[in-house]
C-alpha cells in the first residue's frame, strides 16, 4: 500500500485533478490511499471568510462564498462533462450550504474563535475529497471521498491539534481497510481530525503532509508519497540559489531539523509517525511523474561536506531580556519562556550565554510586539529591582540553517560556516548549535539573508557544478 497526498496546486483545478487520476491509474496495482489538501488557495480564502465574518462584513462574506461555490461547481463540471452525477452533485451543493450556514453565524467570543476557524476551513478538504474522488471515477477507478473526521482523532488543540495515534490507528484501520481491499481507492481529507468534544480541528498549516504520514504509520504502508508541484528537496532554495541541487535523499533528522525551523519543506511533525517504523517517504512533482523525487528516509550517505541542506528563514525578530542583574538570578528563564506561552506566541529559537546577562527569544515578526508586551509587563517586578534592564526588540532578522547529519563529530564545520559568512560580509547577532549537531543556526539582518546563503552553498560544495553527484543520479530507487 502506498499513500499518495496531493497538495492545493496538485489539486487546483479539474485540470489538475485529472493528472492526479493519471498518476493514481499508474500505481493502482500497489493500493494507493490518497490524502488531499484543498484546492490551491481556498484555505486563505476560508481564514478570510473567518476574518469577515468577525466583523460582520456582510457582502465581503456574500462575495467569498459565490467565489467559492463557482470555483467548486465549475471543477465538478468540466470533471463531469456532458455527464450527470446526481448524488455528487447533491453532496457538494449540500457541503457548500453547510459553509455558507456556518459563515454566516454570528461572531464568537475571543476564546472560542480558534474553534470556530477550525469549522469554517475544514470546508476546504471536505469539497475538494468530493471532487478528487469523482475525477478518479471518471478515470475508470472505484473511489469515494471520506472525511477524516470519522477516524483520525486528536486532543483538541485547535489550529495545531496533536494526534492520538492509538485511537486514530484503530479506528483508521477499521474505517479504510475494507474499502481497501476490495480495491478502492479512498480520498481522504487531508488537515482535519475531530477533538475529544467532536468538533473539528485542524492540523496546522500544511497539516495534510502530516495527514498522509499518520495513515501512513496506522496502515502500515510501504511508503508515503507526497506530490507537490516542485521536483523534490533541494540543496537550497533555488530562487536564491540557481545552482540548487535535487537531493535524492536525505534523512529522516535533516528533513526534521529543515521543517521544524520553519522552512516550508514539510509539516513540521510529518516524520514523527513514520521514523520510528521506518516507512519512506518520498516528495515527488505531480507534474513530472516520471521524476523520482527526494527519498526521506533512516540513513542516507552524507555529502563530503557534511551538510546537505542550507535554509533560510525570514520574518523573524529577537527579542532580548537584558540586565546585568540577572547572573545568577535562578527561575528568570522559566519565567520568560513561561510568559512567552501564555502569551501563545511560539519561539523559534532561543540563547543564553554564560553571562547570564540576556535571554533572546526568536519569534515571527508578526509576534514580536505581542511577546515584547507580555515581557514587560510579566516581569515588572523585576524591571523594578533593577534585576533586569530591558527588554529589547529588534526586527527584520532572518535565521540561516545549516543542515547535515554529516555534520556530526566532524571538525571545522563551524568555522567553515563563519569563515564563508564572513568572507560574504555578513554580519552574525546570534548563534545557536544544539547537542544533536545536525544544524547550526544562526541569525542574520534579512537584508544579509540571501548573501548568507550563497555564500554557504559554494563553501559547502553543494553548487550544481562541483559535485559529481548529478541530479537523481543516485534517484532511481
Ligand atoms: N489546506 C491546508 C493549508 O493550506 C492544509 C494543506 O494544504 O496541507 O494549509
Ligand atoms: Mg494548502
Amino acid at each position: 500500500m502506498i499513500i499518495m497526498k496531493f497538495g492545493g496546486t496538485s489539486v487546483a483545478t479539474a485540470q489538475a485533478m485529472r493528472q492526479v487520476a493519471h498518476i493514481v491509474n499508474l500505481y493502482c496495482d500497489r493500493q494507493p490511499v490518497v490524502v488531499v489538501s484543498a484546492l490551491a488557495g481556498v484555505t486563505d480564502t476560508l481564514v478570510a471568510l473567518f476574518a469577515a465574518q468577525r466583523v460582520k462584513n456582510h457582502s465581503g462574506i456574500d462575495d467569498i462564498l459565490r467565489k467559492l461555490s463557482e470555483r467548486h461547481l465549475s471543477v465538478l463540471a468540466d470533471l463531469l462533462g456532458e455527464e450527470q452525477d446526481s448524488p455528487t452533485q447533491t453532496k457538494l451543493v449540500s457541503l457548500l450550504a453547510e459553509l455558507e450556514r456556518v459563515a454566516r453565524l454570528s461572531p464568537v467570543a475571543e476564546s472560542d474563535q480558534p474553534r470556530q476557524l477550525d469549522q469554517l476551513v475544514s470546508f476546504g478538504e471536505r469539497l475538494s475529497t468530493v471532487l478528487v474522488a469523482v475525477a478518479l471515477r471518471q478515470a475508470g477507478r472505484r473511489a469515494r471521498d471520506f472525511d477524516a473526521r470519522g477516524f483520525l482523532f486528536t486532543d483538541g488543540q485547535h489550529g495545531a491539534a496533536n494526534i492520538n495515534f492509538i485511537m486514530t490507528n484503530l479506528a483508521t484501520t477499521s474505517t479504510l481497510q475494507p474499502y481497501i481491499e476490495e480495491g478502492g481507492v479512498p480520498v481522504v481529507t487531508g488537515f482535519i481530525g475531530s477533538a475529544p468534544d467532536g468538533s473539528v480541528t485542524t492540523l496546522d498549516r500544511g497539516g495534510s503532509d502530516y495527514t498522509a504520514t499518520v495513515l501512513g504509520a496506522a496502515l502500515q504502508a510501504e511508503e508515503v508519497w507526497l506530490w507537490k508541484e516542485e521536483d523534490g528537496i533541494m540543496t537550497a532554495d533555488p530562487r536564491i540559489v540557481p545552482k540548487a541541487r535535487l537531493l535524492a535523499a536525505i534523512t529522516y533528522r535533516e528533513a526534521a531539523e529543515m521543517s521544524s525551523h520553519g522552512a516550508k519543506v514539510l509539516h513540521p511533525l510529518a516524520i514523527v509517525p513514520v521514523r520510528r517504523p521506518g516507512i519512506p517517504v518520498r516528495v515527488r512533482n505531480t507534474f513530472k511523474p516520471e521524476a523520482a523525487g527526494t527519498l526521506i528516509t533512516e540513513s542516507v550517505e552524507p555529502p563530503r561536506s557534511g551538510v546537505r541542506v542550507i535554509t533560510a528563514i525570514r520574518d523573524l525578530s529577537l527579542v532580548a531580556v537584558e540586565g546585568l542583574g540577572m547572573t545568577g538570578l535562578t527561575g528568570v528563564a522559566a519565567e520568560v519562556t513561561g510568559l512567552a506561552k501564555q502569551a501563545r506566541v511560539n519561539i523559534v529559537m532561543s540563547m543564553q550565554a554564560a553571562s547570564e546577562q540576556n535571554i533572546c527569544l526568536i519569534c515571527r515578526s508578526k509576534d514580536s510586539e505581542i511577546l515584547a508586551g507580555a515581557l514587560r509587563s510579566g516581569l515588572r517586578e523585576r524591571m523594578a529591582a533593577r534585576l533586569i534592564d530591558q527588554v529589547r526588540v529588534e526586527d527584520n532578522m532572518a535565521a540561516i540553517v545549516v543542515v547535515g547529519e554529516g555534520m556530526r563529530g566532524r571538525k571545522g564545520v563551524a568555522g567553515r560556516v563563519f569563515s564563508a559568512v564572513c568572507g560574504a560580509e555578513v554580519n552574525v547577532s546570534a548563534i545557536v548549535q544544539g547537542p544533536s549537531e545536525c544544524n547550526i543556526t544562526f541569525l542574520v539582518q534579512k537584508e544579509s539573508a540571501e548573501d548568507a546563503v550563497r555564500a554557504l552553498h559554494v563553501a559547502f560544495d553543494l553548487d550544481m557544478s562541483s559535485e559529481s553527484v548529478a541530479i537523481g543520479g543516485s534517484n532511481d530507487q
